[in-house]
């Protein structure tokens, strides 16, 4: 029995050594010190023996498997430190490599666009307000003083969802609905979405984006209209921008006015940018037209007020010196990289 506990000892020795895993250690722990382990089964000879020699061989066999567990350790205590070293050793930084660039995500002409003129009449005082897209063309076009039959309810000017309901074609219908509730004085501004029946060009869009105005209060005169304006173009434009006011059309105000800016290439002399105009024209406006206050329950007696309505691509092509309309659609990432 000495003779198998030697062998048994020379063998798990030459099999500590050889091992090269830890799962093989624990496989070698099983296969001689577990319960059912070949050391385990030696011991259950010990019966055999005479009881004088028991307490010998149980201390041979005690000795043996110390010296395995020490054997055992040792070797895990190795492979573990060369896991160590080779783990290290393959997550080393060169501090000399040129470091990742990191994409950074930035806002697209229409949205600096928009934030400029949000940033600007929010700090004169006006709340920004949102309407739907979807609209009754009573809002769209009724509300606002076109009335059935109108040239501007023609097919082709916007896409109808049936006969009472339209994708809009402007941002006015959002001025109904704030005077409809009611909450007066309104000092607000309406940028959205908005669709024309158009085909694609470099100036037109089937879908594009307007920033809508419109305040009402007592008192409430063009003088007002036109020093809000000229400031938000010395804002936008820069400080020695100038503004002029030309008598125009629209359905829903009276008087009604375009607004052109001096051409801020040229201060006004005539460039190419301007095609030698020196005026730049950016938008519309008037004094909200009486009939428009009286649909929508305000007392034109009482109350006056102004509105104006922006392109926001118009603003975005103007400020950036974009030439064609389709780029602010395309998402080229090498032209949105530019702003
Ligand atoms: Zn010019």
């Amino acid at each position: 029995m000495n003779d198998e506990l030697s062998r048994i000892t020379e063998d798990i020795l030459e099999k500590i050594r050889k091992s090269d895993s830890l799962e093989k250690l624990n496989e070698i722990r099983v296969e001689f010190l577990g319960k059912k382990g070949r050391i385990t089964s030696v011991m259950k000879n010990m019966k055999d023996l005479a009881p004088e020699e028991r307490p010998k061989f149980g201390q041979l066999v005690n000795d043996m498997r110390q010296k395995a567990e020490a054997a055992l350790e040792e070797a895990k205590a190795r492979m573990t430190a060369a896991a160590r070293e080779a783990k290290l050793a393959a997550e080393e930084i060169d501090v000399t490599l040129p470091a990742k660039k990191r994409a950074v995500g930035h806002g697209h002409p229409n949205q600096i666009a928009l934030d400029e003129v949000e940033r600007i009449f929010v700090g004169m005082g006006y709340e920004v307000v949102e309407g739907p897209e979807v609209e009754y063309q009573e809002y769209n076009f009724t509300k606002l003083n076109i009335p059935e039959g109108h040239p501007a309810r023609d097919e082709q000017d916007t896409f109808y969802i049936n006969d009472e309901i339209l994708l809009r074609s402007q941002t006015s219908p959002v001025q109904a609905r704030v005077m409809e509730q009611g909450k007066l004085p309104i000092r607000m501004i309406a940028p959205g979405r908005v669709f024309r029946s158009d085909n694609i060009d470099a100036t037109h869009s089937p879908s594009f984006h307007q920033i809508e105005g419109l305040v009402v209060d007592k008192h409430i005169t063009m003088t007002d209209l036109k020093g809000t304006l000229d400031q938000f173009a010395k804002e936008l434009f820069g400080e020695n921008t100038k503004t002029r006011f030309r008598p125009h059309h629209f359905p829903f105000t009276e008087p009604s006015a375009e607004v052109d800016v001096s051409c801020f290439k040229c201060g006004g002399k005539g460039c190419r940018f301007c095609k030698n105009e020196g005026w730049i024209e950016i938008l519309g406006c008037g004094m909200v037209h009486p009939h428009v206050l009286e649909m929508c329950g305000i007392d034109p007696e009482k109350y006056t007020g102004f509105a104006f309505g922006v392109g926001l691509e118009r603003i975005a092509i103007l400020k950036y010196e974009i030439d064609d309309m389709r780029l602010l659609y395309e998402n080229d990432q090498r032209f949105l990289d530019q702003f």
